[in-house]
Order: C-alpha cells, then structure tokens, then sequence
C-alpha cells in the first residue's frame, strides 16, 4: 500500500473524496489538498489530494479498504522527516498514525519491556525509557520520525539501530489482518526494512535493562551535544544518501568541496556534506537537481554510485506542460487606486506576452470578491489599504491560494511604520530618530525641533506627508497628517541623496538614486512622469553600495519578507544610510523603481513579472 515511490502519473475515479468522506467518523482529522510542505521537516511537497488521521484501528482498516476496493492510492506518512515529496504532491490519499490511538507507550512484562505504538516519536520513547530507569534507547532521541517510519528505514545512529533493541513487531498484512512477529524473523539491513514496503507496523516492544535515570539522561546529553555539532538545525529530511560500504557519503562529498554548493533555494549544508538544506523556498525539483549534480560529480571522481537515504515521492508538478492561470489584483480601494490600475494595466500586458492565462479582479472587500476558476496564483498589484496591509493577503491565505510578494504578516509590519520601526531597531538598523503622535498640538514636544517630517503611520507612497522647517508650520502640519487615521509619527529629517534598494528573491538588486526635481520625492514627483530624475544604478562608492544593499536585506529580513519589496534610504553627507520605510508592494507601473533596477540587473519588465509568478508558486 505504500505507493508512489516511482513518479506516476495517476488518474482517479470521480468523486472518491466525497465517498471516502462519508464513511469517516467525526474524530478522524482530514484535509483535502493539504500541502505536504506542512508535514515534512524539509518543508517541501505539493498537496496531498486527501490527508487523514484515523482515530482507531477500525477507521484505519476502513480507509486502507476503501483504497484498496477503489484502486485509490495510499501513502503511509510517518513523521515526514525522511521524505522529499515532489512539488505536485501525492495523488491519493496519505494517512498517518498520528492520532493518540496510535502513540501509547506503556511498560509490560513486568516493567522489563516496553510497548510502543508506531505512530510514537522516537523521541518520546526514548524519554519514556529514561523516565522509567531503562536505558539502551538513548541513541532514538535526536531521530525526528515516528517508530514506524524508523521501522521502515531501520533508522538508527551511533552504532546502534532499531531492529538492534526490539523484541517483536505487530503489524497490519496487506489485507488488514493483525499479526506479530519476533523481529529477528523479520529481515532488515543497513536503513531499510523492505518488510514494511507491504506491512503497516502498528507496535512494537522494546528490549531495555534497568539503569539510573540521571546515567541515561548524561548519556542522552552526550549525544545531543554531538548532533548539535554535527549537523545543522536548517530544514532538512536527514542524511540524503546512504553510506557507500566501507565509506562515508557526507565525507566523500565534502573531500569534492561540494559543501555549500546551492540550486536556488536548496543547498548542500556547511556543517553536514550528507544533509541538504532547504536555505530559501526550495522546490522539490531544486533538491532533485542537487542530488542528481552529487550523484554524477561522486561518480564521475570516485567511480561510487550514490543511493539516496531520503524516500522520494509524488508527482512532478504539471505547470511546466499547461498554461499557468494568473489572476491580477490591481485597482482596491486605497488611496493609491489609480496607481494600481497603472501597475495591473502594465503586468497584465507582460504576462500575457509571456504566455501566461490572465484574468483581473478589481477587489473590494465591502462588495465581496470572487477568484475566477482555476486560478494557480493571484498577481497582487495593489498598493495601499487592504492590498498592501496584509489584508487581502489574509483572504488569499484563507483561500489557500499563492499570490505575489509577502505573505500577510509581514505585509502587515511593512505597512505600519511603527511595527517596521520596531523590528528594524531590534536588528540594530539606522533609522532616524522618531515619535509617534496622536493628538493635536500647538507646539513641538520637549527635544524636538525643525527640519522634522510628519507621516501617517499607515499609508504608502509618501500619501500624506508633510515637512516642517519652521516651528509655526509645525502645528497645521499635524493636523493635517492626523485626518490620514489618527497616528503620526514624527521623524528627525535627514538631508542627503535618496536611494530606493530592491530586493528580489532574496539578493538585492542595483541600487536607483531618485533626484526629485523640486527636492521632495513626494507623491506628485513619484507618479508624474518628467518629475524626477532617476540615475541607475546609482553613482555611489563600492562600500556606500554594500551598506545600502546590506540595510535593504536586513530590513526585509527584520520583517519577514518574502520574495521581493524595496527599501526606501537616505544617504547622509558622512556616507551613512538610514532606512526610511519598506515597501512590500513596491510601484509596477513605467516610472516604478523595482522595474527600473531589475532592468539594470538584466531582467526585463515582462521577466520580472513572470519571476515573481514562479516565486509565488514555489510558496
Ligand atoms: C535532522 C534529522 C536528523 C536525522 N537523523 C537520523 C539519524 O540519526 N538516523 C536515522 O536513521 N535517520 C535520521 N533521520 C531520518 C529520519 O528521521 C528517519 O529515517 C526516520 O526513521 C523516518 O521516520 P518518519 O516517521 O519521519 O518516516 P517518514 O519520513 O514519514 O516515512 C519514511 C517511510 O516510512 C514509512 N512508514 C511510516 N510509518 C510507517 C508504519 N507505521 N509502517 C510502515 N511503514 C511506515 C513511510 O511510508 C515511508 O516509506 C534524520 C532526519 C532529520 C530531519
């Protein structure tokens, strides 16, 4: 029953969903298209056609003979943490054992023997044993899976394995008969147990001897410490390959200097040759590369073929052969409308002269809105109140649909310039000094005085901005600032050259200088064409370009940002920067800055908008 190991590509009766939903009982968890992603320590996977936990046995039984009886196929899931599932996911149904019917541990024979279900953490069995003075277990603590997927793979470290400390297994055969075996009948080797390709262990009982609790935690110790130096606390499903006899794969590919080479997001790891990393939104298809790069470089230098440890399964995704369905969002109900309907009118353009299927959506959440069908990824070209604020990202989240750009929290911090001032300051960013305001005042508060700048705390695009140079100016200023929604924050002004830093999937893109024709890059100087000037990439010494860029990635980290946004920063005479604010929506349309330092990175308008499609479906 535990399928796709291969790549099919898998047709399914109508309606199984339904049906096998019909015959579950209430205490059984289920998910249709569940992203397996959530369910691997790698965080990789498209979804899950149906995604099960069975509350006991009888329901176990019943869905393994649905399956069966509809030739629908059934993925065994353990804890996930020694599979690389491809991105289109697995067609079928992937069940676990991870309801408490299946996770029992109790001590049996007279307190000499330990009984455990397979869906139990290897973790917590070895826990369980230590709490009860019986040791012989301690080498399971640092292994993520569950006791049958460590059944499955015979999983084991420090010189010790599983079938090394067990006493018998019971099991479901094929046709779901109940049976128990001693397991030194049931044949095993170096992490693998091919038995349980075609058996569902349900339990097993564990050989331990009596010894001190504290001489079994010191041991569990040592062997914690040595895993934290060993390996990296990076996503990852383990060792990827099998040990070669005689030899160790990780140090094979480390003696190839090989350790840190990446496919975009995935990564051979620094500190473990043998563990791959996903660093960055890795896909399934960017591990597969990487594994195959090691596997021909090992073979082709050492003459040894590879065998991957981690369990490859699903489908590849489809995309690559049909149209992929865009839906733009551009218009909304900001103050930035018209703006939007530029960006929108722009992107729609580019992604249909990249063969991309589009439709638009003029959202409103007063009114409702609705996705058209078949939409893969939503392209978010709003900008302000509720498209920039994490609003409709929240909506889309809900709808589990990809879309652009970063994802709703922190479009969220993005948006308000306090939460963004607050995270930028933990990680130590130059910001220029500030205070928030919530009322009118007659005059500047104690330690403060001209030039200063008055801002909304959220609103996007320099909406509402006021400069004061002179103290009389100070009090209308803010009151005009305070009818944008009730909080202002007031930000020592800083002279110098303006800088707009990109960010894209993650590197920083060449750094624009905005040179505003009448000194402020307000929003008459950002959307009328002629009223700026704009120098890219900007004319700045080589260390100004780093620290620029530098900022730029620290605050979209500071945020959690994802994929793309632009950093807004002043230079100061002295060659300092200081962030000024992020935009996690930055401008798409003609004289927008992100487009303009794509351009001079090599990547054309209608390229920039395809990749941030494909970076929205690799989420
Ligand atoms: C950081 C890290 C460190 C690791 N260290 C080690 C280590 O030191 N030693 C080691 O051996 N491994 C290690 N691994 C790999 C992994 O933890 C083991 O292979 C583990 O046994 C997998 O268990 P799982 O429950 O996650 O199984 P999954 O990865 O979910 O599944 C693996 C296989 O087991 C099958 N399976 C699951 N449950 C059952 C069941 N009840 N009956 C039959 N088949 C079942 C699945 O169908 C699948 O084929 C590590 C992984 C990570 C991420």
């Amino acid at each position: 029953m535990n399928s796709t190991e291969s790549n099919p590509k898998t047709s399914l009766p109508q309606n199984w969903q339904d049906e096998l939903e019909a015959i579950l009982n209430p205490g059984t968890l289920r998910k249709r298209d569940y992203p397996m992603k959530k369910l691997t320590t790698l965080r990789i996977g498209g979804p899950a056609d149906f995604y099960v936990e069975p509350s006991s046995l009888e329901e176990l039984k019943k869905i393994r003979d649905f399956c069966k009886e509809k030739q629908i196929p059934a993925f065994l899931l353990g804890r996930g943490s020694n599979l690389l599932v491809r991105d289109g996911g697995i067609r079928g149904v992937v069940y676990s054992l991870k309801h408490p019917s299946f996770t029992q541990i109790e001590l049996i024979g007279n307190h000499i023997l330990i009984q455990a279900g397979a869906g139990a953490s290897m973790r917590s069995i070895s826990m369980f044993a230590q709490a009860n003075g019986l040791g012989g277990l301690e080498f399971m603590e640092g292994i993520p899976g569950s006791l049958g997927g460590g059944l499955r793979m015979n999983a084991g470290a420090y010189k010790s394995s599983l079938f090394d400390v067990l006493e018998s297994v019971k099991f479901l055969s094929d046709d779901n008969q109940i049976q128990e075996l001693p397991a030194k009948e049931i044949e095993h080797g170096y992490r693998s147990c091919p038995f349980f390709r075609d058996h569902l262990a349900l339990s097993a009982v564990f050989r331990v001897y009596s010894e001190e609790p504290e001489k079994i935690l010191e041991k569990m110790h040592e062997l914690r410490e040595k895993r934290l130096v060993a390996q990296t606390q990076s996503p990852s499903a383990g060792c990827a390959f099998k040990n070669p006899e005689g030899a160790s794969a990780g140090q094979i590919i480390d003696s190839l200097g090989m350790k840190g080479l990446a496919v975009n997001g995935a990564q051979i790891s620094d500190k473990h040759a043998n563990f791959l990393i996903n660093r960055n939104n890795a896909t399934a298809k960017d591990v597969l590369t990487l594994i195959q790069t090691i596997r021909d470089r090992v073979y082709a230098e050492r003459g040894i073929k590879l065998e991957t440890e981690v369990m490859i399964v699903g489908e590849d995704l489809e995309m690559e052969n049909r149209k992929i369905n865009v839906t733009v969002f551009a218009g909304g109900i900001s103050s930035e409308r018209s703006v939007s309907l530029a960006s929108g009118k722009m992107v729609v353009e580019a992604l249909r002269s990249k063969g991309y299927e589009v439709n638009v959506v003029d959202p409103d959440p007063a009114k409702g809105w609705t996705l058209p069908e078949k939409t893969d990824v939503v392209f978010l070209a709003l900008h302000g109140t509720y498209g920039e604020d994490g609003q409709v990202q929240t909506e889309l989240d809900r709808l589990g649909v990809s879309y652009t750009g970063c994802g709703a929290e922190a479009s969220r911090i993005g948006f308000d310039k306090l939460l963004t001032r607050q995270r930028c300051e933990a990680a130590g960013i130059r910001m220029p000094r500030a205070l928030v305001l919530d009322q009118p005042l007659e005059k500047m508060p104690e330690g403060w005085k001209p030039p200063v700048v008055l801002k909304p705390i959220r609103e996007g695009s320099s909406v509402g901005l006021q400069l004061v140079d002179k103290e009389e100016d100070f009090a209308p200023a803010l009151k005009a600032v305070l009818k944008f929604g009730g909080r202002v924050i007031m930000e020592e002004r800083i002279f110098g050259r303006e800088l707009a830093a990109g960010v894209l999937d993650g590197k920083p893109l060449p750094l624009v200088e905005i040179c505003p024709k009448s000194g402020v890059y307000d929003y008459t100087s950002k959307y009328t064409k002629g009223c700026t000037e704009y120098i890219c990439p900007a004319v700045v010494e080589e260390t100004i370009k780093s620290q620029a860029q530098q900022m730029a990635l620290q605050t979209f980290n500071a945020i959690g940002g994802k994929d793309y946004a632009r950093v807004d920063i002043l230079l100061d005479k002295e060659g300092r920067c200081w962030v000024l604010e992020i935009n996690t929506l930055p401008g798409m349309c003609e004289t927008s800055l992100l487009p303009k330092a794509a351009a001079a990175a090599g990547i054309s308008y209608p390229e920039l908008c395809s990749m941030m499609v494909q970076l929205a479906l690799k989420k």
